[in-house]
C-alpha cells in the first residue's frame, strides 16, 4: 500500500485496505532472520481472512504521520488445553515518518511515537501496519478463561473430565501458593 507524498492533500489522507496474507506470514516467520528459532516461541496464527486495516496519513513538511487501526481474527492454540481457539484483536497503528535526509539532525524528541525514516517521496503502509499487528498479537490466547488446562501428571486435558492422577487436595498447604495464581 504504497503512496507518493504529493498525493496526500493538506487535510491528510485516509487509506483503507486488508493485508496480504502471505507477506502477513513472512513475517510472522522470516526465513532470513532465524526463522525457525522463532517458530518455538512464536504460537503459530492462522488468521480467517485478510485483516482490514485503516490509516490516516497527515503530512507536516516533510514528516509523515501515520495514525490508525488494523483489526484481524485468527486461530491459535489455547496455551492451556492446547485445542486450537479462535480470537482477534485490534491494534493501533502510530509511526512518525521523517525523510531520509534529515536522518542526520539532531532531532528534537518525540514521545510514545515509533519513529521510521522514509525515502522523502513515498511511503509503503502495508509492513508499518503488519508490523503493527505481529507485534501486538497475543502470546497467551486461552480458549475459555475457565479453562481448566492440561494435568501436569498425565497430560490430560482437564476440560473434558478429570483424569486418574490423585486430585489435588483443597486443603494441601502445599498448593495453596499456586491457588491464587493467574495465567495472563
Ligand atoms: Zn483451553
Ligand atoms: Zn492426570
Amino acid at each position: 500500500m504504497k503512496i507518493r507524498i504529493r498525493d496526500i492533500p493538506p487535510e491528510g489522507r485516509t487509506l483503507e485496505w486488508s493485508l496480504d496474507l502471505d507477506s502477513l506470514q513472512r513475517r510472522l516467520v522470516p526465513e532470513s532472520e532465524g526463522g525457525p528459532a522463532r517458530k518455538l516461541v512464536m504460537p503459530e496464527y492462522v488468521f480467517s481472512a485478510p485483516p482490514p486495516a485503516t490509516v490516516q496519513l497527515e503530512l507536516e513538511g516533510s514528516t509523515v504521520m501515520i495514525d490508525g487501526t488494523v483489526s484481524a481474527q485468527f486461530r491459535t492454540n489455547c496455551v492451556r488445553c492446547l485445542e486450537p481457539t479462535n480470537a482477534s484483536i485490534q491494534s493501533p497503528v502510530k509511526m512518525v515518518l521523517k525523510s531520509h535526509s534529515e536522518r542526520s539532525r539532531p532531532d528534537e524528541e518525540v514521545e510514545d511515537v515509533q519513529l521510521g525514516f522514509y525515502d522523502g517521496k513515498e511511503v509503503d503502509c502495508a509492513p508499518i501496519v503488519e508490523e503493527s499487528l505481529v507485534l501486538t498479537l497475543p502470546l497467551n490466547v486461552v480458549c475459555s478463561e475457565s479453562c481448566r488446562g492440561l494435568c501436569p501428571t498425565c497430560g490430560s486435558n482437564l476440560n473434558e473430565g478429570a483424569c486418574r492422577c490423585a486430585p489435588a487436595k483443597d486443603g494441601d498447604e502445599r498448593f495453596s501458593v499456586l491457588r491464587g495464581l493467574k495465567i495472563q
